[in-house]
Parts: structure tokens; C-alpha cells; sequence
């Protein structure tokens, strides 16, 4: 992450409205972000909107805030500009790009000033990457990039002086709670028992819709019952990823690579009223939580304004109303995919890639009701077992294994049909 010192001169020197490109941004966290930016017209406006399904969602955005560009999938972008000019006559037609070309042109478009990466997935790699090279101020939510390609990731960042901010609650917590001389002091957990005082991170989770759930029920649970999250309101694979306990398992990988922290210095704690949103641990034995409502609108803002503070439009927390928190550990007998991310942290190299590929597919089969829920985890371990891990060296290796475990996963997937 970068050097904070550093990220304060570069604000400075910014001009006075930022232009924000949103990847992602027919989604709930690109809806989410767009609300946060309405209450601060004055100092942002909207340059690049993207979306990949919903295009008759991103017409009505690009009508509303009249982006300068609008990405869409590859040769959709006439049948693009012809619904938006019918459904809304009176708005400007935007400059239309596609694919994933058109997606890197507006992540690293010389007139962008902040990047919201919120696109689901490994699509999300490529164009997340291309705003950290163009040295923008990435807020990053997609945290399949960093599983991905986490150490190559961290490398272009302090390679080309891109100023990360992390949108995940937990990370944006952790962010919080970090000493300001956290990312400068030459300590290393590798070497050393804390870092600027920091002993360990203390990772929240909610337990998703299923924490009370016996492995019988689990069996039985429905795509519909796995995306109605207790707490949060998100996309679909999210909210399977938040079932499964993966979400937490790729939140840890996340979480090493942003703070540069071995897996041993992360605990996973179960918090069923995500009310914490995650905590640092200190030698002295102070333990520093950031509390909120759960609403993705706080973390945006702070990511957006750090280090100043902006309104939310998130309600405070009223203490008296939450009353009591409670505290539990993981499951990992009923919750595989937790223990299998952070087995793939550890072995490193292609396995955080792998696992998350075969994950997406996976969650895509149980959402098209393919597969069972417990079929996840089994078919994630199988991909794992078929691939063994060589170091992550370059782009390329990390993209050739992401396919390599879709195909084994899809594979898996049709045999079980
Ligand atoms: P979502 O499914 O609601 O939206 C995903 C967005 O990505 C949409 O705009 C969609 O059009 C776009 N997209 C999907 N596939 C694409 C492809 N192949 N190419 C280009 N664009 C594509 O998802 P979300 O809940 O907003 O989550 C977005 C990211 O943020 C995920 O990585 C998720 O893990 C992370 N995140 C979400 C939340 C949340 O509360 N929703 C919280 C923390 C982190
Ligand atoms: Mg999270």
C-alpha cells in the first residue's frame, strides 16, 4: 500500500473536482459509490461509467450523470447508443468503448483522477491493474484481483505510485486502525514479533444466512436462501462467497497482500451483527476496532476523501439500539472454503488464482442450481489437487492457470450433472 506521507503530497497538488471512472458500476457496489459521489457534486463528477449485463441499467445512469465515456461487453456498444437515444431522447450520447480494451482505455484514461474498481471477478484484474500502472487513486473493492495476483499487484503498486485504498469493510477497518507509520517502519513480521506495534489483524465475519446451519441443512440450501445476506445487501457471488465462508477466505488472502502479513497474523472472527468491521491488535495490549452500521457507503467515502472525512449519508451507530456483540470462531468442518483459502495463501504462488477460479465457477453452478452448496468446497479442493502450484511470475502464468482451473472445474461441474 502506499506510503501515506507520499499519498498526502500527491492530494495536494490535485486539481478541485476529481473525475471518477466507476468499473463496475451497474452493480450494488457501483450503486453505492454513485450515491456517496451524488452528495459530493461539488468535487467529483462522473467521467466513465462501466457494466457488463443490465445495459439498460448503464443507459439510464449515462443518461442521469452524463459520463464523458461508457464501457460495454465487445459489439454491444451500438445496440448501446441506439436504446439509450430512444429511451432517453435528451441526453448526451456518451463516447462508447468495448470489451476489455475498452475497459483498460477508461481505467487509465490520462483525464481520470480516482478509479472505483467494482467489477465481480477475475474480469476485474486486467482493468484494476491498468489504473494502478496509470499511477491512479485506485479504491479497490474487487478483491479477486489482489487473490489473484496479489504480490505482482503490490509491486505495480509501489512501482508506479498508485494510491490504493481499500473498499472491503474489513480492509478499510484494518486501514483505520493502522498506525500512521505502519507502511514506513523497516520492521517485518518475517523477522520480527510486530510491526510498529501491531501483533495481529483480527479479521471479521458475519457467518452469512447459514452460520447456525448442520452440515444436513447445508446440503439443502437454495441459491435463493444464500443470497439473502442477514446484514448486507450485495451482488450474487458475494453473497454465496459470504454462505460459504470464501469471502472470508479471500478477505485473508486480501488482507496479506494489502498489509504485508503472514496468514499465521490474521484471525477470522465470527461477529454476527457486523457491527465491528475489523480490529488491530497492539503490543501494549490495546485492541483498535472501527464500528458502523453496515452500509458499503462508509468505506467508499473514506476511500474516496482519505485522509479528510466526507458525509456518508450513512445513519451513526446508536449503541443503545445494537445493545450487545457477540464474538464466535469459524467452523471449518462446516465451512471448508475458509481453511482451503488459507491453505492456498500459504502454498502461494498459482493456488490463490486457482482456488478463486474454480470458486467462480462453482458459485456460478450452484447459482444456476447445477450443483449442490456443498459441492463447492469439494470441487475447489479437486482443482487444487489436478494443479499444483509454480511461482507466480508474470501476468500471463497467473491468466494461464485461472483457465486451466475453469476448465477443470467446468469439467467437475458437467460430470456431476
Ligand atoms: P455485483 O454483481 O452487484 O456487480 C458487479 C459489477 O461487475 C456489475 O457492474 C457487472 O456489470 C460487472 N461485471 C460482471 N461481470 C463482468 C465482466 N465479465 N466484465 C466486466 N464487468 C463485469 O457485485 P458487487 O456486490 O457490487 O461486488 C463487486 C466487487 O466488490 C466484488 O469483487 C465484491 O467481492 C466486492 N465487494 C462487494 C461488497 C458489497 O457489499 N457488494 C463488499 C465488499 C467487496
Ligand atoms: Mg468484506
Amino acid at each position: 500500500m502506499q506510503n501515506p506521507l507520499q499519498s498526502l503530497t500527491t492530494l495536494s497538488a490535485k486539481k478541485e473536482k476529481q473525475n471518477v471512472c466507476i468499473l463496475g458500476a451497474t452493480g450494488s457496489i457501483g450503486e453505492s459509490t454513485l450515491k456517496v459521489l451524488a452528495l459530493h457534486s461539488a468535487h467529483y463528477q462522473v467521467f466513465a461509467l462501466s457494466g457488463h449485463g443490465r445495459l439498460d441499467q448503464l443507459a439510464a445512469l449515462s443518461a442521469r450523470y452524463q459520463p464523458e465515456y461508457v464501457s460495454v461487453p465487445a459489439s454491444k456498444g451500438e445496440q448501446f447508443a441506439q436504446d439509450l437515444k430512444q429511451r432517453f431522447p435528451n441526453a448526451k450520447v456518451p463516447n462508447i468503448v468495448e470489451g476489455e480494451a475498452g475497459l483498460k482505455f477508461i481505467a487509465e484514461h490520462s483525464d481520470v483522477d480516482v478509479v472505483m474498481a467494482a467489477i465481480v471477478g477475475a474480469a476485474g484484474l486486467e482493468p484494476t491493474l491498468a489504473a494502478v500502472q496509470a499511477g491512479k487513486r485506485v479504491l479497490l473493492a474487487n478483491k479477486e484481483a489482489l487473490v489473484m495476483a496479489g504480490s505482482l499487484f503490490m509491486d505495480c503498486v509501489r512501482s508506479s505510485g498508485a494510491m490504493l485504498l481499500p473498499v472491503d469493510s474489513e480492509h478499510n477497518a484494518i486501514f483505520q486502525c493502522l498506525p500512521a507509520d505502519y507502511f514506513q517502519t523497516t520492521e517485518r513480521f518475517q523477522s520480527h514479533p510486530s510491526r510498529a506495534g501491531v501483533s495481529q489483524i483480527l479479521l471479521t465475519a458475519s457467518g452469512g444466512p447459514f452460520r447456525q446451519f448442520d452440515l444436513q441443512q447445508l446440503e439443502r440450501v437454495t441459491p435463493e436462501q444464500a443470497c439473502k445476506h442477514p446484514n448486507w445487501v450485495m451482488g450474487q457471488k458475494i453473497s454465496v462467497d459470504s454462505a460459504t465462508l470464501m469471502n472470508k477466505g479471500l478477505e485473508l488472502i486480501e488482507a496479506c497482500h494489502l498489509f504485508d502479513l503472514p496468514a499465521e497474523r490474521v484471525t477470522v472472527v465470527v461477529h454476527p451483527q457486523s457491527i465491528i468491521h475489523s480490529l488491530v491488535q497492539y503490543v501494549d495490549g490495546s485492541t483498535l476496532a472501527q464500528m458502523g452500521n453496515p452500509d458499503m457507503c462508509t468505506p467508499i467515502a473514506h476511500a474516496l476523501a482519505w485522509p479528510k472525512r466526507i458525509d456518508a449519508g450513512v445513519a451513526p451507530l446508536d449503541l443503545f439500539q445494537v445493545a450487545t456483540l457477540n464474538f464466535e470462531k469459524p467452523d471449518e468442518v462446516r465451512f471448508p472454503c475458509l481453511r482451503l483459502a488459507r491453505e492456498a495463501m500459504q502454498a502461494g504462488g498459482t493456488t490463490p488464482a486457482v482456488l478463486n477460479a474454480a470458486n467462480e465457477v462453482a458459485v456460478a453452478a450452484f447459482l444456476a442450481k447445477t450443483i449442490k452448496f456443498c459441492d463447492i468446497p469439494r470441487i475447489i479442493q479437486a482443482v487444487i489437487t489436478q494443479l499444483p502450484m509454480i511461482a507466480a511470475r508474470d501476468l500471463a502464468t497467473i491468466l494461464h492457470y485461472d483457465a486451466a482451473a475453469r476448465q477443470i472445474a467446468q469439467k467437475i461441474v458437467q460430470t456431476s450433472v
